[in-house]
């Protein structure tokens, strides 16, 4: 018996990057996998390649979000996990005197306002199954002044953790447990651009980390998988670090 056995997990941003290890590793332990994303060629590629379901959601869209869970519950029978992934890095100078309201907004939406997207419409389905586990994707930036400069990101991420710990303790007596992933830099298609960006940067970045070397997305994948199953019954409302030690230094 493998350790998410038919449990039925919807991935958010499952298309690339953290979200894509994430499918992989909740395939190879058994789970029914849902990849949502944005990315219709690379969902449906890493949904086949799981042997889940690919369903396109922009997870800003209520109508989407709602969606995506029915598409899970219809196919699969049950929504058991949830990995609220999605998101984005701001597309320029994202430091307090230079960020556009426009531009704060849109982070805000897709880090921020599709995790209470996401908590709100996929609460009900485990309060009926007395049971789930979710985990919103946050950042080690929200919990340390990390100087990234990243004013948007980092407030949208702190707005993850506090949502998560609430939820946590809310639904605590009801067998849902929600917590809050923190990675360190991990090496994925968004920090990957954002190093393009500016080079140096990433240089920067490396010499806070105690380990020496970003994330491979699969080393947070296992840390999903272990927060989504069982093994964590008795964590919720955590923020569950996989950082190299960035927040220890
Ligand atoms: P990524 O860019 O590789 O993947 C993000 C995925 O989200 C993409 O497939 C994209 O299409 C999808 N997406 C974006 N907007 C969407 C929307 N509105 N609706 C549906 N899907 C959407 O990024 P990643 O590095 O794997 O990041 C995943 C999560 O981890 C993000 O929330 C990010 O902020 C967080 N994070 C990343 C790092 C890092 O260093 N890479 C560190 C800490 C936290």
């Amino acid at each position: 018996m493998q350790r998410l056995q038919d449990r039925v997990a919807v991935i958010t941003g499952g298309a690339s990057g953290i979200g894509l290890a994430t499918a992989r590793r909740f395939a190879q332990e058994g789970a029914k996998v849902v990849v949502a994303d944005l990315d219709e060629t690379a969902g449906k590629a890493a949904a086949d390649e799981v042997g889940g379901l690919f369903v396109r959601a922009d997870v800003t869209r209520e109508d989407d979000v709602t969606a995506m869970y029915a598409a899970a519950k219809e196919t699969y029978g049950s929504v058991d996990i949830a990995f609220n992934n999605a998101g984005i890095s701001p597309p320029d100078d994202d430091s307090i005197l230079e960020t556009g309201l426009d531009a704060w907004r849109r982070v805000q939406e897709v880090n921020l306002t599709s995790v209470y997207l996401c908590c709100k419409h996929v609460i009900p389905y485990m309060r009926t199954q007395g049971k789930g586990s979710i985990i919103n994707t946050a950042s080690f930036v929200a919990r340390m002044g990390a100087a990234t400069s990243q004013i948007s990101y980092t407030a949208s991420k702190g707005g993850v953790l506090a949502m998560s710990r609430e939820l946590g303790v809310q639904f605590a007596r009801e067998g849902i447990r929600v917590n809050a992933l923190c990675p360190g830099p991990v090496n994925t298609p968004l920090l990957q651009e954002l190093f393009a960006k500016d080079p140096e940067r990433a240089a920067r970045r490396l010499v806070h980390v105690p380990v020496g070397r970003f994330a491979e997305a699969t080393e947070i994948a296992a840390a999903v998988a272990f927060l989504a199953s069982d093994d964590a019954s008795f964590i919720t409302a955590s923020e569950f670090l996989v950082d190299g030690g960035i927040s220890g230094a």
